[in-house]
């Protein structure tokens, strides 16, 4: 099925930390939109794993990154945006992702064309769908484990069926999984 296509990320890694950075930069990559929850941290959490603290400091140094976050609850996204030194949008009803507000009002604080960015996340129906539509290298993340918000764990069931569909699997140039296998 065609409109299943926009659903298809570019590249799908097992965790942030596992996105290349020096493939990233001989693309013609200048700027990074990365989603916050289950992407970045845990939902809600302000708390990034020492290797994701690590990912985004070399980030920053090579691209103009920018957290974009489906939220009502923005100050808890701009603390961390402040504290890891970059921007943060925030956004809800139709201005969230996949809808072409957030991405769109991203792409214009980092001051960076569609093609030369891309939008990292946790998932299909908002971060990658969203980076699709805009004409941005997608990349999918196995979401960081622990809750979510109750609409995200109904619309992952969807996910989870368009991935299969699409026969989604993390990519072989980044560490395999230890059961091989993609959930
Ligand atoms: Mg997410």
């Amino acid at each position: 099925m065609r409109c299943l296509e926009l659903f298809r990320p570019d590249q799908y890694v097992s965790a942030l930390e596992r996105v290349d950075l020096d493939e990233l930069a001989d693309m013609g990559i200048r700027g990074l939109l990365v989603d916050r929850d289950r992407t970045l941290t845990a939902w809600r959490s302000r708390q990034l794993s020492p290797e994701k603290c690590e990912w985004m400091a070399a980030a920053r140094e090579r691209f103009s990154v920018c957290i974009v976050s489906n939220t009502i609850f923005r100050r808890g996204v701009q603390a961390l945006a402040q504290e890891l030194g970059v921007p943060a949008v925030c956004r809800w009803g139709l201005g969230r992702k996949p809808f072409r507000g957030a991405i769109r009002e991203a792409l214009r604080i980092i001051d960076v064309q569609p093609a030369e960015a891309v939008m990292i996340g946790d998932q299909l129906s908002t971060d990658i769908l969203g980076g699709n539509r805009q004409g941005l290298h997608t990349i999918l993340v196995r979401p960081v484990p622990g809750p979510e918000f109750f609409t995200t764990r109904v619309t992952r069931v969807f996910e989870r069926w368009v991935a299969a569909r699409l026969g989604l699997s993390v990519t072989a140039n980044h560490r395999p999984l230890s059961d091989g296998t993609c959930k």
